[in-house]
This record gives structure tokens, C-alpha cells and sequence, in this order.
């Protein structure tokens, strides 16, 4: 039976980062579930569709292709064969990826996509809802939190890392952060929730080699 680990928690708390060293470490395929409600949200603004348009994103999102290649220093992300692996990080995406993601057909179909990727290889999967709705048998539950104004910083410094032009200043990414979690925790269907038996993982003021450290003490017990 393959091993699932479990990654969720708000926006920008090191979810991604973490993951995706403990699956190199392991040997396990890493799953970013956000990057396939990114890609999904991607093509609804390429084909101009209305984000609050549930209908006509309905329709489109169950005939998209998402897939995920390992690249060189990154998990590169095709939407119907083409690279978005930069496109889905950008703010548009950013502004509509909670309405899309909270409609029921969107939630089905990533859902479903989810567990058939978990079903035949070992996995990290990091998200939302992963340890209460998509993998609910996980062997190993983390739910990462950290302050609001560390997650700001930490996107700050990222952002500034890669050379991405800021257009948002700090103040404005941690409102952008906060929005995005008060509407992922509140939807209707599968919110952003810690499962009851997930290990809740503060990583405020900690280095990304001492969160490691402790999850990976989490998955060895
Ligand atoms: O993790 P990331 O910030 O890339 O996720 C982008 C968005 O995708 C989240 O803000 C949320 O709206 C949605 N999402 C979700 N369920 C998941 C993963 C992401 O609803 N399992």
C-alpha cells in the first residue's frame, strides 16, 4: 500500500519548501495540489471566461490537462501540454484562484485527479484539504501554520529572490494573504481546515532546515 504524507495549511506557510525536500529526501513523487487550482484558474482567465461565472467554469475545467514534469531546479506544471510554470505564480492567478477553487465541479475533478496520483506511487501531497478530504488515510498528517507577517516576508524575500517585479508592497501581500485564507476557510466545500488527527507544525521564526528536521521526526515515528 503506497505511503501518503499529508501537507496542508494556509497560504505562504512553507508548505511547497517543505514538501518538496522531504519527497527528494524519500524518494516519494511530490504533489502540489495549489499549482493545479492555479493551472485551472489559468485557463479560465485565457479564455476569458468571469471567474464568478460557476457555469462556464464548470464547463471548462473538466476538459483541461494538468501534468507535472520534473525540471531542473523546480516541479515544472503543463496546463494542456504548455509550460505555466511561471504563469500560474502570477497576481491574476492569485486574485481569482479561491473562487474557482470553491466551486463543487472544480473540487471533483482536482479531487478525483488528487487520489488516482496518490493511488499507485508514494506520495507528498501539500494543500488545503489533502489530510481531511482528499487522502483522509494519510500515515502522516502536518499541518504547517506560521504568523501572517513572517508568510508576508517570506513571499517578500522570494519574490525579490527570483527578480519577480513587486508591484505589491508588504502591507499589501499580507492582505492578500489574509484574504485568500479567510475564503479557503470558509467555503462550503472542503475548507482550509487542520484534520483532527494532523500534528499542527508552528514554523515561526524557524529556519526551513529546523522544519524539516521535525517533520521528518513526525514521519519516523
Ligand atoms: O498552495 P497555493 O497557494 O498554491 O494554492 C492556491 C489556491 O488553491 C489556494 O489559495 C486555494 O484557494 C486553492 N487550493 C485548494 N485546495 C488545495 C490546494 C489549493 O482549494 N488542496
Amino acid at each position: 500500500k503506497p505511503i501518503q504524507i499529508a501537507i496542508d495549511g494556509p497560504a505562504s506557510a512553507g508548505k511547497s519548501t517543505i514538501a518538496k525536500i522531504i519527497a527528494q529526501d524519500l524518494g516519494y513523487v511530490y504533489v502540489d495540489t495549489g499549482a493545479m487550482y492555479r493551472a485551472a484558474t489559468l485557463a479560465v482567465l485565457k479564455a476569458q471566461i468571469d471567474p464568478q461565472d460557476e457555469q462556464a467554469v464548470s464547463q471548462l475545467v473538466p476538459k483541461l490537462v494538468v501534468t507535472f514534469a520534473p525540471g531542473e531546479d523546480q516541479q515544472e506544471v503543463f496546463l494542456d501540454g504548455q509550460n505555466v510554470t511561471a504563469a500560474i505564480r502570477s497576481q491574476a492567478v492569485v486574485e481569482h484562484v479561491s473562487v474557482v477553487a470553491a466551486y463543487q465541479t472544480v473540487r471533483q475533478v482536482m479531487t478525483a485527479k488528487q487520489r488516482e496520483l496518490a493511488q499507485s506511487t508514494n506520495v507528498v501531497m501539500d494543500g488545503r484539504d489533502i489530510g481531511t478530504t482528499v487522502l483522509p488515510q494519510a500515515q502522516v498528517k502536518i499541518f504547517l501554520v506560521a504568523s501572517v507577517k513572517e508568510r508576508a516576508e517570506r513571499r517578500y524575500k522570494e519574490n525579490q529572490a527570483k527578480g519577480i517585479n513587486q508591484t505589491e508592497t508588504l502591507a499589501e501581500l499580507e492582505t492578500a494573504i489574509k484574504e485568500r485564507d479567510y475564503l479557503d476557510s470558509h467555503r462550503a466545500l472542503s475548507p482550509l481546515k487542520q484534520a483532527q488527527d494532523a500534528v499542527k507544525l508552528d514554523t515561526t521564526g524557524l529556519t526551513i532546515d529546523q522544519v524539516v528536521a521535525k517533520a521528518k521526526a513526525l514521519i519516523a515515528e
